[in-house]
C-alpha cells in the first residue's frame, strides 16, 4: 500500500475498518427477518432470512478456525449460487480468509493449475462438482479436506477424496457464538482468476476494502441501484467475479435475495421470477436470450420484473428494446472486468435527456455507460496520447480506481499498471458527456487496409434482424486488405434469410467498407466458462476460410 502525507491535523472521526463481515451483521440488525431464497441442488427451493444466514456462517467461521485455516490462507469453492454458498462467502472472508471462487466451466486440468497456484486449503463444493473434485484432488496436494455442500447421506460411500465432510455435519458440529474479527480493511478477502483465454489465468485478489467501496458504489441509483424494496435475483455466477457483487450489496441494502442454484434455463428462471416477486436481476446477454425464448414462446408475461443489468459481453440493442418494449423491463448495461471488481461503467440518462425521444435515449442506453464515482477512465492512442471524448474517436481503454487491480495475484506478469493506470484491453469511445461506448476488445478488432473496424456494430445489426438469434464476427486472412469481416450467424429456429439477404439488411446501417465480406450460418456459438462467445475458436476454425472478394 502507498503512503500518503500527513496532515498536522488528521480528521477526528471513528477510524473504523471497511470488513466484510459488518455486511451480514448489519443485515442480521436490521434487516433480519428479510428473505434468501435458493433453488437448491437437490431440487427443493430453500428459504430463510438473513439472521440465520448470519448464523450459520458464523458457525462455519467456528468450523474453520477449528481446523486452523488462519488470516489470509485460501478457501476455494466451486459452487452454484445458493444460500451455503453465501455462508462461506462470509465466514471465509469475514474470518480473515481469503475466499477463492473457482468457475466451474473450466476445464479440470485449470481448475487443479488455479487451485495449487493459489495454494487453496479446502474445497467446499456442490454435489454437481464431485466428479470435478473426484479428477483433480490428486493432483491437489495442498488442499487438506473438502466438504460437499449437503446433508450426510448424499456423501458418496466409496469415495477416494481424502478428509471429505459433508457442509451440514461442519455446520451442526460448530457453535453459532463467533466475535467476527477487527483488522486491517486492506486485507485480502477474496480471490478471482480471470478466464484465461489468452494464456494462463490470473488472480485478481480484492480486499475488504475494494469490496465495501465496490458494495456502496454498485448500489447506487445510476449504478445497479439496487434497494430493500427488491427481490434480487443475481444470475450472474457467484464464482464469477462474486455475481457482480450483489451477495455483499444485496446485504448492505437489505435487499430479498434470490438464487436459482444451477437451474439457468428459462423455464426455471421464469418460474421463480414468478414465485419470488423479482424486480431485479443481472446477467450476461446470452442468458436473457434462453429466457426471453421462452417467455416468447409460451406468451408469457412478467408479473414483477422491472430492472435487469446487462453486462459481461454488449447487449444487442434489439435486446433492450424488446425487453422493454415487449415486457416492459428497463435494461442497464453494464461494463466491467475481473480486474475491476467487477463495476466500471453503467448507463443512465441525465436530466437533460427527459425531453429526447425514445430513439434517442436508446441511443444514449445503448453506450456501456457511465463510470462510477471511483472509477476513473481514459482512451489513449497506441503512443499512450490521450484521445478527445468526441463519441467518435476511438483508443485503448484505461481505468483506475479503488476497486481496480494495482497487479495481480503471486504479481504474475509482472508491472501490468501503464503510468499507474490499468489497460483494459478493451477499445472504446468516450462522448462528450462522458459515456463509454465498448467498439471491441482490442484482441477482437479486425485490421483491414490499416483501419479498424469494431466488430460488436456488425454483430448488433446481424441480430436485429428478425431471422437472426446470435452472430459473431471475426478478421479472416485478405491478401489485398491484410484482414475483412466474416460474419458466423446462428438462425432462430424455424427462421429462414440467405446470405444475400442478410447482407443486404446491413445496407445504409453501417459504412460501406464494414459490410462483411461473407456470410456462414452455423448451428451454435462456442461459449466459454462465462457465456461469452469464443473469438478465438472461430479465428482458429475459420482460418482457412476463402472469402468471396479474396
Ligand atoms: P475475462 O476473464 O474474460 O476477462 P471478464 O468477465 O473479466 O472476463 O471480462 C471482461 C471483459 O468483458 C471486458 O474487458 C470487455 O471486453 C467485456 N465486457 C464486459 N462488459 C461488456 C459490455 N457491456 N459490452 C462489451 N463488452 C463487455
Amino acid at each position: 500500500m502507498s503512503s500518503y502525507p500527513m496532515s498536522p491535523l488528521m480528521g477526528q472521526m471513528m477510524s473504523k475498518p471497511m470488513l466484510i463481515s459488518s455486511l451480514i451483521e448489519h443485515a442480521d440488525r436490521y434487516f433480519g427477518k428479510n428473505e434468501i431464497v435458493s433453488r437448491r441442488v437437490e431440487g427443493d427451493i430453500h428459504r430463510y432470512n438473513y439472521t440465520e444466514c448470519h448464523k450459520r456462517a458464523k458457525k462455519l467461521a467456528n468450523a474453520f478456525a477449528g481446523m486452523g485455516v488462519k488470516m489470509g490462507d485460501r478457501i476455494a469453492t466451486l459452487a452454484w449460487n445458493g444460500y451455503r454458498h453465501l455462508e462461506a462467502y462470509y465466514a471465509v472472508s469475514g474470518s480473515g480468509a481469503v475466499l477463492h471462487t473457482i468457475n466451474p466451466r473450466l476445464h479440470p486440468e485449470q481448475i487443479a493449475y488455479i487451485a495449487n497456484h493459489a495454494e487453496d486449503q479446502y474445497l467446499l463444493f456442490d454435489i454437481t462438482f464431485l466428479p470435478i473434485v473426484e479428477a483433480i484432488a490428486s493432483h491437489c496436494p495442498l488442499i487438506k479436506g473438502y466438504i460437499m455442500m449437503c446433508d450426510r447421506d448424499r456423501l458418496p460411500a466409496d469415495s477416494k477424496i481424502p478428509n471429505l465432510m459433508a457442509y451440514e455435519d461442519v455446520i451442526d458440529a460448530n457453535s453459532e457464538d463467533f466475535v467476527w474479527p477487527i483488522f486491517d480493511e486492506n486485507s485480502a478477502s477474496s480471490l478471482c482468476y480471470t478466464s484465461g483465454t489468452t494464456g494462463n489465468p490470473k488472480g485478481a485478489l480484492y480486499s475488504h476494502r475494494s469490496t465495501i467501496l465496490h458494495s456502496y458504489a454498485s448500489s447506487l441509483p445510476d449504478g445497479l441501484n439496487v434497494s430493500a424494496r427488491d427481490s434480487v435475483l443475481p444470475v450472474v455466477p457467484m464464482f464469477h467475479v462474486n455475481a457482480w457483487g450483489l451477495p455483499y450489496s444485496a446485504p448492505l441494502n437489505g435487499s430479498k435475495l434470490v438464487f436459482p442454484g444451477p437451474n439457468l434455463d428459462g423455464k426455471s428462471l421464469y418460474e421463480l421470477f414468478e414465485q419470488e416477486k423479482v424486480t431485479f436481476s443481472a446477467g450476461v446477454p446470452t442468458v436473457w436470450l434462453g429466457l426471453l425464448t421462452y417467455v416468447a414462446q409460451n406468451n408469457l408475461k412478467f408479473s414483477s420484473f422491472k430492472r435487469t443489468v446487462i453486462g459481461g459481453s454488449a447487449c444487442p440493442p434489439a435486446m433492450m428494446k424488446t425487453l422493454r418494449n415487449t415486457y416492459g423491463v428497463e435494461v442497464v448495461h453494464a461494463w466491467g472486468m475481473t480486474e475491476m471488481s467487477p463495476l466500471g461503467t453503467a448507463g443512465t440518462l441525465m436530466a437533460k435527456h427527459t425531453d429526447l425521444d425514445e430513439d434517442e435515449k436508446q441511443s444514449i442506453l445503448q453506450k456501456q455507460g457511465h463510470v462510477l464515482y471511483g472509477v476513473d477512465m481514459k482512451i489513449v492512442d497506441d503512443a499512450g496520447k490521450e484521445l478527445p471524448w468526441d463519441g467518435k474517436t476511438y483508443g485503448n481503454l484505461l481505468v483506475k480506481g479503488q476497486w481496480i487491480i494495482d497487479h495481480y495475484y503471486k504479481n504474475e506478469g509482472g508491472d501490468v499498471l501503464e503510468d499507474g493506470w490499468f489497460p483494459t484491453g478493451d477499445v472504446a469511445t468516450i462522448d462528450g458527456d462522458g459515456y463509454m461506448q465498448i467498439t471491441d476488445r482490442s484482441k477482437d478488432v479486425i485490421k483491414s487496409g490499416g483501419e479498424w473496424i469494431g466488430t460488436i456494430d456488425l454483430e448488433n445489426v446481424a441480430v436485429s434482424h428478425p431471422a437472426i438469434l446470435q452472430a459473431a464476427c471475426i478478421g479472416v486472412f485478405h491478401p489485398k486488405w491484410d484482414e475483412r469481416p466474416l460474419l458466423l450467424a446462428v438462425k432462430k429456429p424455424g427462421a429462414e434469410v440467405s446470405k444475400e439477404e442478410l447482407l443486404q439488411y446491413f445496407d445504409g446501417k453501417v459504412a460501406k467498407w464494414w459490410l462483411p465480406d461473407d456470410v456462414v450460418f452455423i448451428d451454435s456459438l462456442p461459449l466459454g466458462a462465462t457465456g461469452k462467445i469464443l473469438k478465438n475458436k472461430l479465428r482458429e476454425q475459420f482460418k482457412e476460410h476463402k472469402l468471396p472478394t479474396a
